[in-house]
């Protein structure tokens, strides 16, 4: 089992390979590893993000097959389901380390954004229970001068959805938080440039 440190270590090291286009995974996958793989699984960090076509995990990261345990959800929000999944992964593999992973430009934020703006035009109920769930994070920025720039706004809010998420996972959940109280385990927010590929973890 990696530490923290060892897994952070090792994504960060895979994201540098996929933004200088070196990225190594898709050439040491085989038959043979498919099948020694189809009896049980080691992933070694647990990344909850975005469904955002744009930005698949284990290519950002450069990970293969069984390495990372992904949970991807429209705005990277944390639900019940997400946190059982979370749950699961963490306590089954000794995961040690988890990455809320928001990224620029997320459709979920601007579609939060909207909504908020044009109230009188709700999404669908189904949308609208991810909207919920962001828009905390949105209506506190619109009480400020951002509300005037909406670019900023949505720069920020990706920012503050992703604190929010690693937040509930932090202190929603006894399993999580005696995980982490115990040192086993730690959550942490990243946010995925799109223009650049580039993934920047944040220190809260
Ligand atoms: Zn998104």
């Amino acid at each position: 089992m990696l530490t923290a440190q060892e897994a952070l270590e090792r994504l960060k090291a895979g994201n540098a390979r996929f933004v200088k286009g070196e990225a190594v995974q898709q050439k040491l996958l085989s038959h043979q590893e498919r099948a020694e793989m189809a009896s049980e699984q080691n992933p070694f960090a647990i990344v909850l993000g975005c469904s955002d076509s744009r930005v698949p995990a284990e290519m950002v990261f450069d990970q293969g097959l069984g390495d990372l345990f992904v949970i991807r959800v429209a705005g990277n929000i944390v639900a019940p389901s997400q946190v059982g999944s979370v749950e699961f992964a963490a306590e089954r593999y000794d995961c040690a380390v988890v990455v809320v992973l928001g990224h620029s430009h997320c459709g979920a934020i601007q579609a939060t954004i909207d909504t908020l703006m044009n109230p009188q035009q709700p999404p669908s109920s189904n949308l609208m229970s991810i909207v919920n769930r962001v828009r905390p994070s949105v209506e506190i920025l619109m009480q400020t001068d951002l509300k005037n720039d909406l670019k900023k706004l949505s720069a920020h809010a990706v920012r503050s959805n992703v604190f929010a998420s690693v937040n509930q996972l932090r202190h929603g959940s006894a399993v999580l938080e005696s995980l982490i109280e115990k040192g086993k385990m730690i959550v942490v927010g990243a946010e995925y440039s799109l223009e650049t590929g580039e993934v920047s973890f944040f220190d809260f």
